[in-house]
């Protein structure tokens, strides 16, 4: 089987490089071991919310510079200040284009509210999620915060207080809904997709505006939690128009809904652009000759090679077997690549759980075109996306999202235009210069330079 594209790993890095690869015609792969972050995920995708110093960061674009000078290894710094600019809007779109509707924008933070009622900065959320702008008072008087009897990864009674505690009014209510109850009966399958796959019934719907209207007099926001609209934002607006007031999901306890949204909505626009998912599959072995991909192995293709011009690693991090660790060592399993960050194991965790975790910041080490290096060298056709990478901590430095969807953007504009020069070696001009590093430009193709 060949391509011009094997993307391993399905998550929101995979799935984005493949959308702008197989919306530039490219014939694309992704093989999937498994789920993803996103199946955990809050639903809303963070750029940039603190330097690693610490700092607030309200306008991400500006503070790049700044990263630079404290972060040189953070996949934004090796990217660049001019390309994230241009690439951050393509990402909005890609996203808009693949029927995601997203709010907010890269030019300056907003605030989602937690599944504790918080406020916590972030750049793109789902329509749904309740957000507000930044340093502003809540946009609500009086909302009512309704939970689902029996339900326990939502608790409504924590979310009310925490917005009374940000200067509103705000109740916290339960509502019993009798289709729930074959589900109630058992407590592990009480979870947010299964009760979404009742409630998303057009019968059950009813019920649920019906229950939701009497318990939402004299409220003028309705807080539920993220259980509704498995497959579609589209109920929401529906039950909004049932209700006559705004309805706002909160994300709960995994599995996510928000989530499992984004996830399946960038998988089924992957498909209608062509590409192949090969979901339950897993990357087990690759063939090199001079550090050049030759096949690609996998558990359900057995001897059958998948062979392509370029492959793109977005396997994640620990939480996804992108990287693992044994007693001592931290270690990349598919190539054992180089890794940026690798302290002895003394110190790869603080003591202190809310203090900046260093084995956040392990990942793999790549040159400024994103291509990974083993043993010291660059692997030519390899490239690595999302959080597999090394150099930056998505958590304290709120990146996680945007380092996956920007680093994917930015290694998809980089096989498009190779793939242009190597189709067409006189038409240079028609590669799209503004997202393209200087190590890629026509004249350096064939003698990229490693920097470290
Ligand atoms: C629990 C959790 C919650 C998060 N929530 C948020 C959030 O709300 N907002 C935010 O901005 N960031 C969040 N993040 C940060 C997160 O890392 C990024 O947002 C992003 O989703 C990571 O995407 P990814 O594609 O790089 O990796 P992943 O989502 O980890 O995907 C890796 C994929 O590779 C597959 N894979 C691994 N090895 C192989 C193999 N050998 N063969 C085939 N497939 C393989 C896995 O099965 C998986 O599908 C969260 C991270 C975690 C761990």
């Amino acid at each position: 089987m060949k391509f011009d594209v094997v993307i391993i790993g399905s998550g929101l890095a995979g799935l984005t490089c493949g959308i702008r690869l197989a919306e530039a015609g490219k014939s694309c792969a992704i093989i999937s071991a498994g789920q993803s972050a996103l199946h955990f995920s809050s639903g809303s995708m963070d750029l940039l919310s603190h330097l690693p110093d610490g700092r607030e960061v309200l306008h991400p674009l500006t503070v790049l510079p700044e990263l630079a000078k404290q972060a040189p290894a953070h996949p934004y710094s090796r990217i660049g200040e001019k390309n994230i600019a241009s690439l951050v809007y393509q990402a909005e779109n890609l996203l808009k284009k693949s029927g995601l509707k997203m709010k907010g924008s890269a030019s300056q933070n907003h605030c989602r509210i937690t599944p504790i009622g918080r406020r916590r900065m972030t750049w793109l959320s789902p329509a749904c999620v309740p957000t507000c702008e930044l340093e502003r008072p809540l946009p609500w008087e009086n909302v009512v915060v309704i939970g689902i009897e029996g339900f326990l990864d939502f608790q409504p009674k924590i979310v009310a207080s925490a917005l009374r505690r940000q200067g509103i009014k705000a109740q916290a209510q339960e509502i019993h809904l009798s289709c729930l109850d074959r589900l109630r009966d058992n407590p592990s399958e009480f979870r947010a997709v299964n009760i979404a796959r009742l409630l998303d019934l057009p019968e059950n719907l009813s019920l649920l505006a019906e229950e939701i209207s009497q318990h939402s007099k004299g409220h003028d926001a309705i807080f539920l939690p993220a259980c509704i609209g498995l497959e579609s934002g589209d109920i929401i607006e529906n039950l909004h128009m049932q209700v006559g007031k705004p309805i706002y999901l909160l994300p709960t306890l995994p599995p996510s809904l928000l989530g499992i949204r984004i996830n399946q909505t960038m998988r089924d626009r992957f498909r209608q652009l062509g590409g192949i998912m090969m979901v339950g599959d897993k990357v087990n072995g690759v063939g090199m000759e001079n550090n050049h991909i030759t096949h690609v192995y996998s558990r359900n293709h057995g001897d059958i090679p998948l062979r392509a011009s370029n492959v793109v690693l977005a396997t994640g991090s620990f939480f996804n077997n992108g990287l693992k660790t044994e007693f001592n060592r931290v270690y990349e399993p598919l190539l054992d690549l180089d890794l940026l960050e690798n302290p002895e194991y003394g110190q790869w965790t603080r003591q202190n759980v809310f203090a900046p975790q260093p084995y956040l910041k392990f990942g793999v080490q790549t040159d400024a075109c994103l291509r990974p290096l083993k043993a010291g060298r660059v692997i030519e056709n390899l490239y690595a996306a999302g959080a597999v990478l090394g150099g930056y901590d998505p958590l304290a430095e709120g990146c996680g999202a945007g380092v996956s969807v920007l680093s994917a953007l930015f290694i998809a504009e980089q096989i498009i235009a190779e793939q242009a020069i190597v189709a067409s070696p006189l038409s240079a001009q028609t590669v799209p210069e503004q997202i393209i590093p200087e190590k890629i430009a026509p004249k350096n193709i064939g003698s990229r330079e490693i920097t470290q």
